[in-house]
């Protein structure tokens, strides 16, 4: 766990704990951090406590997980507990962001880490899990404060990225390339930042005055059209929280997304890269959707999950995002698979079952379920995201009259 056993150059570190404070959470004087992580990431969790105290946080709260208890609990613990889970401090989360608390997760998962568990333990577990999740991830899913999340090069993790290096240099390649895509290892990590946020929001605002009825996606096995919400808003970079404060909720980000319409999206799907979910890898979806809704589904690898992972409930099988990635994206560019969802949803176009965010419709503040339901807007206690694109990926904009606008062409934006 000492900082002098790493096998790369924890300089690095300092500045991704300045940007996850500055650029990430934009971290206001006088808030309150809750900071999650597992305990792996040590070195890393206490650079940004400290970079958070340096930018004036009342108060740091570190809540850390460990693989092997994690793992305990499914090797050891008894059948009848697997729908047990931590509501208390969900709960406790959950008020601590009502008053205005931030929220900063370091991810560094193993993604293979319960792929050897019992996958109806886990499945019973990640529900229970995900329903007493709701007081506080409601306040993330609704923007209802700054959030962010960060990686940090984990050994095991690094280990699957990497199958051919030793531990060490396994770990080193992991960083170099995490360190990469978040933009720390350019003289002024800020200033690149803001650079990067400007072109996110160019397209992003070219997409909102064009005012799209759907999107047509084709190539590598996916023919498929996403009907978008009424009164859809795309988002991408940075964003205002609804309590004022503008952050960067995913370091790395490439992606603009928005909400589809739940029962408006027709044809096929194909994963164009693995899904790495809750310790199990899930290969080769593929997925029939009719009016919204998923009524096949198969994959060739990890079938039995993919097919709980929809059956959470009624939204698990409707779409909630649908986010657009070039393929040159430099993440995509560094032709690595990460097996983990904030890297890999940032090299490909993706789609994501579940959840919609609500800062993706226009006067959503405060709207009712029906309300919601009615425009399209998903609801779903999960939110899962895949990925579509590749270099093959072309993309059509419809208008409600019927004309078709070149978004993408061989994986990247037309214009
Ligand atoms: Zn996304
Ligand atoms: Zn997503």
């Amino acid at each position: 766990m000492s900082d002098t056993n790493l096998p790369f150059d924890t300089a690095f570190l300092d500045r991704l704990a300045d940007v996850a404070i500055g650029t990430g959470l934009n971290l206001q004087p006088g808030q309150q951090l809750v900071l999650t992580g597992s305990a792996e990431t040590l070195p890393l969790v206490r650079r940004i406590a400290a970079a958070a105290y340096k930018a004036g946080a009342s108060l740091v709260t570190p809540i850390l997980s460990d693989e092997e208890i994690t793992r305990a609990r499914y090797l050891h613990g008894h059948d009848v507990t697997f729908d047990a889970a931590a509501g208390w401090l969900y709960q406790g989360m959950g008020q601590a962001y009502d008053a205005n608390a931030a929220r900063l997760h370091v991810s560094s998962e193993n993604p293979m880490a319960l792929s050897d568990m019992d996958p109806a333990k886990v499945g019973r577990a990640a529900k229970a899990n995900a329903i007493a999740y709701k007081p506080a991830i409601e306040k993330i899913s609704s923007f209802a404060i700054n959030w962010s999340i960060v990686s940090y090069p984990g050994r095991a993790w690094a280990q699957l990225v990497f199958p051919d290096l030793d531990a060490d240099a396994a770990q080193a390649a992991l960083a170099k390339a995490l360190f990469a895509a978040s933009r720390v290892d350019v003289a002024d990590p800020v200033a690149a930042w803001a650079d990067h946020n400007a072109a996110l929001a160019t397209r992003r605002d070219w997409l909102n005055d064009q005012r799209f009825d759907a999107l047509h996606f084709r190539g590598s096995g996916t023919d498929l059209t996403v009907g978008l919400a009424e009164g859809h808003l795309w988002s991408g970079g940075a964003a205002e929280a609804k309590n004022g404060i503008t952050c960067n909720p995913n370091i790395p980000t490439e992606e603009v997304f928005t909400t589809p319409h739940a029962t408006r999206v027709n044809g096929t799907a194909r994963a164009s890269k693995p899904l790495s979910h809750q310790g199990s890898l899930i290969e080769d979806i593929e997925v029939l959707f009719e009016d919204g809704r998923i009524t096949r589904a198969s994959a060739t690898r990890g079938e039995d999950v993919f097919k709980k992972l929809i059956e959470t409930d009624e939204g698990a099988a409707h779409l909630g995002e649908v986010a657009l990635v070039p393929h040159a994206s430099p993440i995509s560019q560094s032709g690595l698979l990460f097996y983990n969802t904030l890297y890999d949803e940032n090299a490909a176009c993706h789609i994501a079952l579940g959840q919609c965010y609500e800062e993706c419709l226009s006067d959503a503040d405060g709207i009712s379920p029906e309300d919601l339901k009615a425009r399209g807007g998903n609801t779903s206690l999960i939110h899962v995201d895949w990925m579509i694109g590749s270099a093959e990926t072309k993309i059509d904009g419809i208008r409600e009259n019927g004309d078709r606008v070149p978004v993408f062409r061989d994986g990247n934006w037309a214009s």
